[in-house]
């Protein structure tokens, strides 16, 4: 069970005000606040460990280089991979995603066809729009319905003999959508194409079992899962990594190099070039055991309780569209005043100490699909409380009326 009163001990930053109200922060889609445990880990490293990882024999360098791998084991039970291997670091979504455009990509050829859908964030959908001005692929984007669901008829037409890959997101940051990625990688597998989820939006709600889901890659970000910015992570199946090309060079990722030749380093490093970000790395670790220590159906039912709850009184309020009503849906809120700008809306809101996400979410092709220019996003972490879901709708009542 779920105490929050608990829970928001460790989170000082909720304690804070905005403009002399006290601060409700309903801005956790974009990224959300850590506990004391993850701020301490990266104080004790500054103050006790901090040394480069894996290139020294030396005590600071072997402890740090332990902690770094002692999350890519929790990453790896986190979300059930078959092996370390597997789990590459990255610094966040973005970078997994377009990692796979350059590596695996590099496969395609002119007039490949990669499916994506018109829920995705731009860092699903820029990474393959440069791949296609690069190799001329064709991109094929698959529609919603009016509840903001992804019509799964179409994914399924849009496959056809030149299909290489699909890529979509598991739930919509905007939308707030939870897509049937089952079924759709099973029948992406059925026609021989291989698929990326986006799990930005999912790792930190929901229990990802990347073994039971079969995807061939998945992505998410340290940042959105209580944890530190700079973080993330990409999922691979083995067999894949090994045969794709490292898409950057340079320390970390050799195994010799001469100015004639140069081998690769195994798997995962093969993909990590550089000075990884080694103390937000090992932070990463204490926020994994945040969400275990609480678990995740937990996490879950609270969020949807207080989101639920806000939506249906948001929903009360004349003139307000909410944005995304999917069956499945998880702790988003995305809504628009009487055809009102989303900023007018967010600044009276963030005058009332209430920090919402205003604009296109980085989703310019689904607010051009749905007509708006943006919407204004609520959305839900742990550490919310049904208080809160209060103070934003009597703010977003007072802000209606203002702008009426
Ligand atoms: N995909 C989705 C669905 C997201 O919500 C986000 C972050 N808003 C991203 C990708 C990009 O994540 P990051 O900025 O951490 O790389």
């Amino acid at each position: 069970m779920i105490d929050v009163d608990i829970i928001r001990k460790e989170f000082p930053i909720l304690e804070r005000s905005v403009a002399g109200k006290p601060m409700v922060y309903l801005d956790n889609t974009a990224t959300s606040q850590a506990p004391l445990s993850v701020v301490r880990e990266i104080e004790r490293i500054y103050t006790h460990s901090r040394a480069n990882v894996h290139r020294g024999v030396h005590t600071l360098s072997q402890e740090m280089t332990d902690l770094q791998e002692h999350c890519r084991m929790r990453v790896r039970e986190f979300i059930n991979a078959g092996s370390i291997e597997e789990i590459i670091f990255t610094r966040g979504t973005t970078e997994a995603i377009n990692l796979v455009a350059n590596s695996f990509g590099s496969f395609f050829k002119a007039g490949d066809e990669v499916i994506l859908t018109v829920m995705e964030h731009h860092a699903n959908i820029v990474p393959w729009q440069l791949l296609r001005e690069r190799i001329g692929i064709v991109l094929k984007v698959v529609d919603i319905n009016d509840k903001g669901e992804l019509d799964l008829e179409e994914f399924k037409r849009l496959f056809g003999p030149k299909t290489v890959f699909a890529s979509f997101c598991h739930v919509s940051n905007v939308l707030g959508t939870v897509n049937p990625v089952k079924e759709m990688v099973d029948y992406a597998h059925s026609r021989g194409v291989p698929v990326l989820i986006d799990g930005a939006q999912a790792s930190p709600h929901l229990k990802i079992d990347v073994e039971e889901l079969d995807c061939d890659f998945y992505a998410f970000s340290a940042h959105k899962m209580y944890g530190p910015s700079g973080v993330g992570v990409l999922y691979g199946k083995k067999q894949l990594l090994e045969k794709m090309p490292p898409w950057q060079g340079g320390g970390e990722m050799i195994g010799k190099v001469t100015f004639e030749h140069t081998t690769f380093a195994d798997l995962p490093f093969k993909f990590e070039a550089g000075t990884p970000d080694y103390i937000g790395i090992a932070a990463f670790s204490k926020a994994l055991e945040f969400i275990d220590n609480l678990g995740l159906e937990n996490i879950e039912r609270h969020e949807l309780e207080i989101s639920r709850y806000a939506e249906e009184k948001l929903k009360m309020i004349p003139g307000i569209k909410i944005y995304g009503e999917a069956q499945y849906k998880g702790p988003v809120i995305s809504f628009l005043f009487n055809g009102t700008h989303p900023y007018d809306l967010g600044m009276l809101l963030d005058k009332q100490g209430v920090e919402v996400r205003t604009g296109h979410h980085c989703a310019m092709p689904l607010m051009d699909r749905l007509g708006i220019p943006g919407t204004v996003r609520a959305s839900f972490a742990v550490y919310n409380t049904l208080k809160e879901a209060d103070i934003f709708i009597e703010a977003v009542r007072k802000a209606a009326a203002i702008l009426s």
